[in-house]
């Protein structure tokens, strides 16, 4: 199978996999760098996760301009032309309203990895607070390239950012990496706001977030959670030939 075609497939079971893991409801997106043309991207059009199938999916340029379709785009497409733009490694971003990573973009309580499956959303994590630049007038989105360029800056070259009380938005080098690495994220937010209950929280240490970051997120281990997570959504028969 050609790779664009297979790219627009894993957005499909990267849409419904985050739906069906609570990452994303009725809101958030995730997209592909486009693997023939690093100027442009894919993303669905304006359509809640859960509902998104092949022929939603529409290529972008990286300011936000639809190819040859004039169906409501996503808002915040910006986001994600703008990590593409800063980050010429990223090939994936998403960006999410996850309810457990929020109390941790509106105090000053740092969101660190506290388990192994976290360990990839790296030992620091900026909080983007969209006021420092551009005033407390916006509606809180990002909706134009200004601001998601903004945001990708506060980004630098971690994975994820916190979005104060809005959500994040996370990049990744492979769909896998990322898609993983969201599902654990909030996660990993909930188990650290229950240890801090509890008393002194011991996370992960910066060698042990280090080793995890090089866990190859193409490896046999990695690709088991993508197929069981695509299975399980209603979307095996999406998978690449490799992945059945
Ligand atoms: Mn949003």
């Amino acid at each position: 199978m050609d790779k664009v075609t297979q790219a627009k497939r894993d957005i499909v079971i990267a849409n419904r996999i985050l739906a069906m893991e609570g990452v994303v409801d009725a809101y958030g997106h995730v997209s592909v760098r486009h693997p023939e043309d690093p100027g442009r991207f894919f993303i669905a059009r304006s359509l809640s996760p859960e509902l998104v199938g092949l022929d939603d999916i529409v290529e972008y340029t990286l300011d936000g301009k639809a190819i040859g379709d004039t169906r409501p785009p996503y808002l915040e497409r910006y986001i994600h032309g703008a990590m593409y733009e800063k980050r010429p490694d990223v090939t994936n971003v998403i960006h999410a309203h996850a309810e457990a990573t929020l109390p941790f973009g509106i105090t000053n309580v740092p969101l660190r990895p506290v388990f192994h499956m976290a360990g990839a959303i790296g030992g620091t994590i900026p909080v983007w607070d969209i006021e420092d630049k551009f005033g407390d007038a916006t509606n809180m989105l990002v909706t134009n390239r200004e601001q998601g360029l903004d945001l990708a800056e506060c980004l630098g070259n971690n994975k994820v950012v916190l979005m104060r009380g809005h959500g994040f938005s996370a990049v990744h080098t492979s769909f896998v990496g990322l898609v993983t690495m969201s599902v654990y994220l909030p996660s990993n937010a909930r188990v650290l706001l229950e240890a801090m209950k509890l008393g002194e929280v011991k996370g992960l240490s910066d060698n042990e977030i280090a080793t995890r970051g090089k866990n190859d997120p193409n490896s046999p281990a990695a690709r088991r959670g993508w197929r069981y997570w695509a299975t399980k959504a209603g979307v095996g028969e999406l998978l690449s030939d490799a992945d059945r």
